[in-house]
């Protein structure tokens, strides 16, 4: 049932553990042009991590080289302390839900299901009792065992596709944008369901999404990817409040990123000086400085200031330290919130956001002070190391 786990011994990498999978300095190219560099990702048994980045960021390349898909040009894949780099697909712990759909569609969702138990050698009422089991995993109704995938709804079919990929029992489920095809209602419904699915079948799973909010929702971990390139592997709470650098700032969200011209050590730590215009410095703890940023006392390379939209807010005072005046440009009524957009004299935009319909608070046009909670605030590299 566990191919993988005939493979050998378990190698000394496995003294981790608690680790499931590592891929090792992982280096791929499509004619000569470079498409993963130099990957290091390790995941612990039972997490479920997100692997998200832009199209074309090489997300689907490495998980396809996890699951045997695809050959790394350099690099090795662990899985349980077992190097699988040369083994094919069939011979990993490793399902797979595709991108695009692959799902056989002459085959009904039975056959379809049952398909890598058969291939397997499972006595057919073998098959038939764990598609059974799978289907109710993946609340299927059973009068539906008969159809075509094109006689099913697209979420149906994605069920189907993840009732196959579990069924038998891989130690790593890998996932490639398993819901970026459906709406956003469904979308909704289908990561509540991942997420139920992960907890009951305690297997470890691997998603890629190229939706930081989804990733968020889902995530114990997530993997922010660039051009190839690991540019953040965090939790979600510190891809949020405490991004390496703008880019993974800039991915979920619309944050203030305002540029830092100087640091200087003060008692409580640093005091930033900020190009923003108006009273525009900062005290901050060391701790709300992204790790390698300061040497010596000094940044170390191009830095900016952080500050989630919903951290600025209007104040009741104009001036002072902590304050900044800036002219209402736009106002967007979201639901829950309000987000408006205003300019300040130095003409940066700053963007803040409140609870509820609060339209009523200020008017284009009108010049308005703003304040901020200095403690959210988190400075951070303009550009990736
Ligand atoms: P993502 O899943 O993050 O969108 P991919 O891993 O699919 O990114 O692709 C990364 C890059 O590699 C893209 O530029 C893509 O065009 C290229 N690529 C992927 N697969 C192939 C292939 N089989 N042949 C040539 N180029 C490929
Ligand atoms: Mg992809």
């Amino acid at each position: 049932m566990r191919p993988g786990r005939d493979l050998g011994l378990r190698g000394a990498a496995a003294a981790a553990a608690d680790t499931i999978l590592s891929a090792a300095s992982v280096s791929k190219a499509f004619a000569a042009l470079p498409v993963l560099k130099n990957i290091d990702l390790d995941i612990r048994r039972g997490e479920f991590v997100a692997l998200v980045g832009p199209s074309g960021s090489g997300k689907s390349t490495l998980l396809r080289i996890i699951g045997g898909f695809e050959t790394a040009d350099r690099g090795r894949i662990l899985i349980d302390g077992v190097d699988v780099t040369g083994e094919t697909p069939a011979r990993r712990p490793t399902g797979m839900v595709f991108q695009r759909l692959a799902l056989f569609p002459h085959m009904s969702m039975r056959a379809n299901i049952g398909y890598p138990l058969k291939l397997k050698g499972l006595p057919p009422p073998a098959v038939a009792a764990r598609v059974g089991e799978l289907m109710a995993l993946m609340h299927l109704p059973e009068h539906y065992a008969g159809r075509l995938p094109r006689q099913l709804s697209g979420g149906e079919q994605q069920r189907v596709a993840l009732a196959r990929a579990l069924a038998l029992s891989p130690s790593i489920l890998l996932l490639d944008e398993p819901l970026s095809a459906l709406d956003a209602k469904l979308k909704k419904n289908l990561q509540a369901e991942i997420r139920d699915l992960h907890r009951k079948v305690g297997v470890t799973f691997l998603h890629v999404t190229h939706d930081l909010e989804e990733a968020m929702v889902l995530a114990d971990r997530i993997c922010v990817m660039r051009d190839g390139e690991i540019l953040q592997y965090a939790t979600p709470g510190d891809i949020y409040y405490r991004p390496a650098n703008a880019f993974v700032a800039s991915f979920i969200g619309e944050p203030n990123l305002i540029p830092v011209v100087a640091i200087e050590r003060n008692d409580r730590g640093f005091a930033c000086r900020l190009r923003w215009g108006g009273q525009a410095s900062i005290s901050l703890d060391p701790g709300q400085f992204a790790t390698g940023l300061i040497v010596d006392g000094a940044l170390a390379k191009p830095a900016c200031l952080m500050l989630r939209p919903e951290h600025v807010c209007l104040s009741s005072r104009a001036g002072g330290e902590g304050s900044l005046m800036a002219r209402v440009a736009e106002i967007f009524m979201k639901g829950a919130t309000t987000q408006f957009r205003a300019t300040t004299a130095s003409g940066l935009t700053v963007s803040f956001e409140v609870q509820g319909a609060r339209s009523d608070l200020a008017r284009i046009g009108e010049v308005v002070p703003l304040e901020w909670d200095a403690r959210a605030a988190f400075v951070t590299a303009v550009e990736p190391s």
